[in-house]
């Protein structure tokens, strides 16, 4: 059983034999603490737990399958390209000083006997226990039996689908311009996105300004070619803003030539054929799917207390809480908890990044506070306000309930708010220093060919010439819709 010399990983695998071998846990020196998830909870909590408390009096151990925090409000611009995607995550190793990092997927949790199982990337589950634990999970997107829509759709809730997207689109652009066949070329210029929320709005934006300024570098494609869709079950578009700059948005991108299809789902896409509950059809080889997130269903699963949405119940002291009644040792927030809005009596925070980051801050606060004996505050905040990005120089902006701002200078506002929001001192200066080489250089427009099937080049060279052009041309089959492997 982990004993506390031990660094987590040695815990870990400890704790494994232990399990195996049924014995007595020791007791250990000081109270450990694990957070599952190192997103915008886990970091900034993790982070300021550390700084109340030192390393002789608390041990923090991290768990999440990526080795990194993704600030997931700068992922439209990884997509347009006008951010690298590296520079959108920090490094959970680099960012968490004094703090171990277990690198898997929390796969159950056991709060009664306060043990987690996880499991890694390579090798068999193990599992590890606590004295107090930080849920820190977040949302996964909220999909529908949609027939096609596994098959045929990519997400766009992590860095590795916004790169993928980009560089897919990037080379539908490059394909679309080599082929005569005028409706593969009407299918590979037409880009499909579902859910007009915060996450779908800014993506199609920020990709179809890319797409626009990308085909000035090609002779047979002209912006006519291109069909960027928006399909939305409500009856308008960004509920997180007031009616009057959701409106503006919409027209802003109906000008630019979107199209919307709003109070319309999306009834089926198989093999790329769309068909809207409004009885519209087309084909696309490009599904982005932002229609909405769900609480991570590893927390229904396990015994702490839920709502009827799959969210922790948590108190505004983000203790987490039955039926009003503090479950010991557990604490959570972020976009997996429902988490009591006091600016707004009676409603939940919202699931975004400006709650995540000042609730995480307070849950460490309050850790330290029971782990000392002091004293809990709840949490409050009231909104700051709403930006987004619409493409490079526009944008939209509602700040403190008065101050509206479209164009430039919202575009102005989303950066800077963003870019200081972005976790550690290494990433705000790569990333404003992107953006500096980008309004000298001009924006990156090339897409890395085989990327994401990198070693397709090395398993056709083994077959002779005839085989090789068919292997190529069926990767290149695969790989039509975005997200499989395959040219992309
Ligand atoms: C495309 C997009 C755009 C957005 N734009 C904005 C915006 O403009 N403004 C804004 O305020 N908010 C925005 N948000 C929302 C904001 O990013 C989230 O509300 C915020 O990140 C929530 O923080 P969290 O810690 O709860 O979840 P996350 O930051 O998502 O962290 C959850 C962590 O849990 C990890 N994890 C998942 N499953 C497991 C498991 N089984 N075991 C261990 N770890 C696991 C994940 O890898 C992840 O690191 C956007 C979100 C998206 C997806």
């Amino acid at each position: 059983m982990p004993n506390d010399d031990l660094t987590a990983v040695d815990h870990a695998q400890a704790s494994a034999v232990d399990t195996a071998e049924a014995h007595e846990p020791r007791p250990r020196k000081i109270p450990r603490i694990v957070v599952l998830g190192g997103g915008t909870i886990g970091l900034y909590s993790a982070r300021r737990l550390r700084r109340r408390m030192g390393k002789r009096e608390v041990a923090i151990v991290v768990v999440d399958p990526r080795p990194y925090m993704t600030y997931a409000p700068f992922l439209p611009e990884v997509a347009a390209g006008s951010i690298d995607g590296r520079n959108v995550v920090a490094p959970l190793r680099q960012a968490l000083k004094g703090v171990d990092v277990l690198q898997g997927r929390a796969t159950s949790i056991d709060h009664a006997d306060k043990r987690i199982e996880i499991t890694p990337q390579q090798g068999e589950p193990y599992e590890i226990s606590y004295d107090q634990l930080v849920v820190g999970l977040g949302s996964v997107s909220r999909t529908l039996p949609i027939p096609g829509l596994a098959e045929q759709a990519i997400g766009f809730k992590n860095v590795e689908e916004a790169v993928a997207v980009r560089n897919h689109v990037i080379n539908r652009l490059d394909v679309a311009s080599s082929t005569w066949d005028v409706e593969l070329r009407r299918k590979m210029l037409t880009f499909t996105f579902v859910g007009g929320g915060f996450a779908g709005i800014e993506a199609i934006a920020e990709i179809e300004d890319m797409a626009m300024d990308a085909i000035k570098r090609y002779d047979s494609i002209t912006p006519d070619d291109l069909r960027f869709v928006m399909i939305e079950g409500a009856d308008r578009i960004l509920p997180e803003l007031s009616l009057p700059m959701a409106e503006y948005a919409l027209e802003e991108l109906k000008r630019r030539g979107i199209e919307f299809h709003l109070s319309t789902f999306l009834s089926s896409c198989v093999d790329g054929h769309v068909v809207t509950s409004t009885g519209v059809e087309f084909d696309t080889e490009t599904l982005v799917w932002t229609a909405g997130v769900k609480a991570n269903p590893v927390i229904g699963e396990s015994d702490l207390p839920v709502d009827k949405m799959g969210r922790l119940t948590v108190l505004p002291t983000l203790q987490v809480a039955r039926d009003g009644v503090v479950v010991p040792d557990a604490w959570g927030a972020g976009d997996c908890a429902a988490v009591p809005d006091l600016v707004n009596p009676g409603s939940f925070c919202p699931p975004n990044a400006q709650h995540a980051i000042r609730e995480a801050w307070l849950l460490g606060d309050n850790l330290a506070a029971e782990l000392q004996g002091g004293e809990l505050k709840e949490y409050k905040h009231k909104s700051v306000g709403t930006v987004a990005s619409l493409g490079l120089y526009k944008g939209v902006a509602e700040l403190f309930g008065h101050f509206k701002f479209r164009g430039f200078a919202a575009w102005a506002v989303h950066r800077t708010y963003h870019g200081g929001a972005m976790p550690t001192f290494n990433r705000k200066l790569r990333i404003f220093m992107g953006w500096f080489d980008q309004f000298v250089l001009h924006r990156e427009l090339v897409s890395l060919g085989s990327i994401h099937d990198p070693r397709a080049e090395f398993r056709h060279a083994s077959l002779p010439p005839k085989k090789q052009v068919d292997a190529e041309k069926k990767d290149e089959q695969r790989g039509e819709t975005v997200g499989k492997p395959g040219p992309a």
